[in-house]
């Protein structure tokens, strides 16, 4: 089985919207350099792919940072949009479906599922290059922007909006609360948890993540120059998906959901 790396120290907080769960200026940095081609940079590709995207708070916060900071693009929106992140992870559902698909039993399912490596992010932010900088790759203020993430205005609009469509695919184990299990989907970390114990059907999995990379696509697609107009389950898709990466702790949070606060998403 692939090492588990546990995550430590300020990165291991969860995201919000209060001052305890603040993005810092550094974090805005890097992801703002990321949204802006350092994404592309084959090295950090093979890094992504490796552990599955970023840790749990920087694939939100990737997508906060798109969201909140980047204010236009294609489609019908024209900015505010995850377009980039949705991008991403369309690729790694991809990725994860043919794993899955190709995984025998048990240890196979788990090895498939299960991060290797570290966070681009966390990784960047840890190392000794030069620290933070006042201006950043497009040569905008720093702090403005980081206040400006921070607000997840948009951010939480988009969440409210498109909450009908991904309620239902809470993972059980992320919502801690009964309530009707007919979509639902257990999230890639309790999929892990489960799997130390027993094997999964995996053509279901696949299935699952294959409807949720067709959407996906079908919303980044809304978002480029002459695409299809995108449908409410499209929007919802990219929560789902990051969700599904990582856990439901900062949708359900930021939506006033309950939250897995007793459950803190941990050793990953
Ligand atoms: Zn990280
Ligand atoms: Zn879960």
């Amino acid at each position: 089985m692939a090492p588990r790396m546990v995550v430590i120290g300020r990165n291991a907080r969860q995201l919000g919207e209060d001052e305890d769960h603040n993005l810092t200026h550094e974090e805005v940095r890097i992801l703002w350099s990321f949204v802006h081609g350092d994404i592309m940079n084959p090295g950090v590709r093979a890094q992504l792919y490796g552990n599955w995207g970023l840790c749990e708070r920087h694939s939100w916060a990737y997508a906060v940072v798109e969201i909140e900071l980047w204010e236009s693009g294609a489609g019908a929106r024209g900015g505010h949009q995850p377009f980039d992140v949705s991008v991403l992870y369309a690729d790694l559902l991809a990725r994860m479906r043919a794993e899955i698909g190709r995984a025998h039993r048990r240890h196979g399912q788990l090895r498939a599922i299960t991060r290797s490596g570290t966070c681009v992010v966390c990784a960047d932010i840890a190392s000794d290059e030069p620290g933070e900088m006042a201006v950043t790759h497009a040569g905008m203020d720093l702090e403005k922007l980081t206040a400006e993430a921070n607000r997840m205005t948009y951010t939480k609009a988009w969440l409210d909006d498109t909450m009908r469509y991904w309620r239902p695919q809470v993972c059980p184990m992320c919502r801690r609360e009964p309530g009707p299990d007919g979509d639902a989907q257990l999230c890639r970390m309790h999929l892990e948890r489960l799997l130390d114990q027993r094997a999964i059907e995996g053509e279901l999995l696949a299935g699952y993540l294959g409807g949720l990379e067709r959407r996906l696509r079908q919303l980044t697609d809304s978002m480029t120059e002459g695409g299809q107009p995108s449908s409410p389950e499209a929007d919802a898709s990219w929560v789902s998906t990051l969700a599904w990466f990582n856990n439901w702790t900062f949708p359900l949070r930021m939506t006033g959901g309950r939250e897995s606060e007793a459950d803190p998403s941990p050793s990953l």
